[in-house]
């Protein structure tokens, strides 16, 4: 979106002011003139001597990361299938603007909201690598009106208070040195009984010990921090009522992952797995949920 309409949402992460723009590519606060460029079009709202260091790592990886992937924008099955937990939900009809923070380099929970639910969407990351990418998608979908990247810390959100009817986190909380924080930061910018939806991998002690040693590795090469279930997220959610949650990654998730390796598998077989894959089953690897502010 051009960047007069994004200055009415967005603010300096460091002293609350409101920002300007000084010549093309930089914004300044006007309190503090604390300065932030916009690189490729992208806002960086964060100062690099405010990150904690696991924030620090995590940008190093993720910039790794995300520059390995390709310039095509491909809408792969399971990305339907995430929109479909993000968006197939009957409180969405009254959403207007939304939010998916840590939405990396395809960009495609918040260029979606924007071309198939007309939300106005706002995606941020803390990687600058992949928030140049998700701008340049946008652009290829026509949506760069009704879309903004910026890279920003979920830790410390540069938009102003009670602007967002709908906020995803899709594997972003167990990432963050402080979690509680972050959820913080969601209370601020929510407007009042509007949601947030989580996805985060679930608790160690509730999935089949056979998938301990797989998730274990990928914690630790990921930087994963720690695993959640609803009673530990209900506790980290103060402020927000639970509305409901549900699992996925469930033992026939892996079934079809291993005939997909094999490309033993058609679209239709793909659904009927992922169908019946997300379920209330607490056993799956990912915990989903919704919560209400109150
Ligand atoms: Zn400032």
């Amino acid at each position: 979106m051009n960047i007069n309409k994004l200055l009415k949402y967005i603010y300096c992460p460091t002293c609350q002011s409101n920002l300007r723009l000084i010549g093309k590519d930089r914004l300044i606060c006007t309190k503090k003139n604390h300065i932030f460029p916009i690189v490729k079009g992208v806002p960086v709202l964060l100062q690099k001597s405010e990150l904690d260091n696991q924030e620090l790592n995590q940008t190093v990886w993720f910039d790794q990361h995300y520059s390995k992937f390709k310039n095509k924008y491909d809408l792969e099955n399971w990305r339907i299938s995430m929109l479909n937990r993000i968006f197939n939900h009957s409180f969405t009809k009254s959403v207007k603007i939304y939010l998916d923070v840590g939405c990396g380099a395809t960009g495609y929970t918040t260029i979606e909201a924007a071309k198939q639910k007309k939300w106005l969407s706002f995606g941020i990351d803390i990687s600058l690598e992949a928030m140049v990418k998700a701008n340049k998608h946008a652009v290829k979908n026509k949506v760069d009106g009704q879309t903004a990247f910026i890279v920003a810390s979920a830790q410390n959100l540069p938009f102003k208070e009670n602007i967002f009817d709908y906020v995803s986190f899709i594997s972003v909380l167990e990432h963050l040195e402080k979690d509680s924080l972050a959820v913080k930061q969601v209370q601020n910018i929510l407007k009042k009984n509007k949601y947030f939806y989580i996805c985060v991998p679930n608790a160690y002690h509730k999935i089949l010990p056979l998938i301990w040693p797989f998730y274990y590795y990928n914690d630790i090469k990921i930087g994963h921090k720690r695993h959640y279930s609803i009673r530990s997220l209900n506790r980290l959610l103060k402020g927000f009522t639970p509305k409901k949650h549900f699992y996925n990654g469930h033992l026939i998730k892996f079934l079809q992952l291993f005939l997909s390796k094999l490309k033993f598998i058609n679209d239709n077989l793909w659904w009927k797995i992922e169908k019946t894959d997300v379920n209330n089953n607490q056993s799956g690897v990912q915990l989903n949920a919704i919560y209400q502010k109150t």
